[in-house]
């Protein structure tokens, strides 16, 4: 039987939303990595009673608690005397660490008397060397509630500091060391926690789960689930296993399956990136593109070339903002820009084929629009994108209105391009007319 790890997050920075939980995150990620269960993680404020509480709850269902924070030499740093509170252990200064702490001060002043609260363990605790700070973590390896009551059981603490640039080698280090060895138990059993990440753009997250509603319901080991990220749909696998190879085997029919139902939709797993599938994908047809940009500024192409070999498919990129370069670079006529204006329909075909001719390529690509904050009006808001392609068949365009901040408006402008070269390839026209 696998064991189990909860976190309990200590800080009312996190509670009042002044810094997000990233130590959180990243423990998260190192328990995955390992397989360790981790079914709980917890937030509580720098309050001895509630961090008692919290530390209580989680030691009576997982088998190793480890906290984040909470540490430092302050009146607020309270973890440790609450861990001893909970196993009824006194508070003792562990002097090597003491001396490390006064040996980490030399030439620069001299620690004070708070420092030494930084040598304190739990009676029984050992200290965790912090390479990059002053406060050592803690681990206490006891029995729960107590050696000699009914129904104890051992436990684990580990007490990790805050400071992410302490935190983040602790767990690389110390923490993930120790979890390996320990997480094969007394008996040996050992899992691994493996999962895939299926990319899909072109198909909306409903759509997939539509597609997948039954894989999904059925999904024990792996477990199949959707998430929508902006402008693209991720679909992953996560499959627990005694080894690599086993969970290889229980993986492999699965995706095998979701490949099957969802089809050229996905473009890539894991880590591969839209612009580089889109790439591989002309490349395969023998297509060629070129591309206009006003909104985006060179975002596109630079999400076309981002993984090698570009070349093969990707002629020519053109940031084009003032009127006066639409007109010299892709030939957009000037009295069209000055009867539609620079972010209309009208130009994004023009810059599309201005952009195609241009390279003499096979497809080409015009966007215009609104990234704002400024610059929006009542029938062209902030978020209005116009996306237009271009090929030796016709031209098409799709008008977006695109919410969030600048950032956001241009990434998914770019993703819209990506996919409507995508949809053209895989269905032809009449799919990029949604
Ligand atoms: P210190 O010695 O700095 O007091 P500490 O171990 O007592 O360290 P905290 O006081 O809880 O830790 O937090 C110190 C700093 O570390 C916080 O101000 C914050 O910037 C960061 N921090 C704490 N907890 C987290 C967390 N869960 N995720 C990300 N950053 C955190
Ligand atoms: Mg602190």
């Amino acid at each position: 039987m696998a064991r189990s790890v909860e976190a309990i997050a200590v800080g009312t920075e996190l509670l009042l939303g002044q810094i997000a939980n990233t130590n959180g995150q990243y423990l998260a990620q190192v328990l995955a990595e390992h397989g360790a269960l981790h079914y709980h993680q917890t937030t509580v404020g720098d309050n001895r009673g509630r961090l008692v509480d919290a530390l209580r709850l989680a030691l009576g269902r997982a088998d190793m608690v480890v906290t984040i924070g909470g540490l430092g030499p302050t009146q607020d740093d309270l973890t440790k005397e609450a861990v001893a509170e909970v196993f009824g252990r006194a508070i003792v200064v562990d002097e090597p660490s003491w001396e490390r702490i006064v040996s980490r001060f030399r030439g620069r002043g001299r620690p004070t008397p708070n420092n030494r609260r930084q040598a304190e363990m739990p009676e029984g605790a050992v200290a965790i060397e912090n390479a990059h700070g002053t406060a050592p973590g803690v681990l206490l390896e006891a029995a729960y509630p107590a050696a000699d009551a009914a129904g104890a059981v051992p436990r684990v603490v580990i007490c990790l500091p805050g400071p992410p640039n302490e935190f983040r080698p602790m767990v690389s280090g110390f923490f993930a060391a120790y979890l390996e060895r320990w997480a094969a138990g007394p008996d040996g059993a050992r899992t691994v926690l493996q999962s895939r990440s299926l990319r899909i753009a072109g198909m909306g997250e409903s759509q997939v789960e539509h597609e997948l509603r039954d894989l999904i319901d059925a999904g024990e080991n792996p477990t199949i689930a959707t998430y929508a990220k902006p402008g693209e749909v991720e679909v992953r696998l996560t499959v627990r296993a005694g080894s690599p190879a086993e969970a290889s085997a229980l993986l492999g029919p699965v995706e095998a399956s979701v490949r099957g139902r969802l089809g050229p939709w996905i473009y890539g797993a894991d880590e591969d990136a839209l612009g580089g599938a889109v790439v591989r994908e002309l490349a395969e047809r023998g297509l060629t593109l070129a591309v206009a940009e006003s909104c985006t500024g060179g975002l596109l192409c630079q999400r076309l070339t981002e993984a090698p070999g570009a070349s093969a498919a990707f002629l020519l990129g053109a940031v084009t903002y003032a009127n006066a370069a639409k007109e010299a670079v892709l030939g957009v006529p000037a009295d069209l820009l000055a009867e539609y204006g620079a972010v209309s329909e009208q130009a994004a075909r023009a810059m599309a084929q201005g952009v195609r001719r241009r390279a003499g390529a096979a497809l080409g690509v015009g966007i215009t629009g609104i990234a704002g904050p400024e610059g929006g009006s009542p029938e062209k808001p902030v978020g209005t994108v116009f996306v237009a392609l271009a090929s030796g068949d016709g031209t098409w365009c799709r008008r977006l209105g695109l919410g969030g901040d600048r950032a956001v408006i241009r990434w998914r402008a770019s993703q819209d391009a990506l996919v409507a070269v995508r949809r053209y390839m895989l269905s032809g026209p009449s799919a990029f007319e949604r």
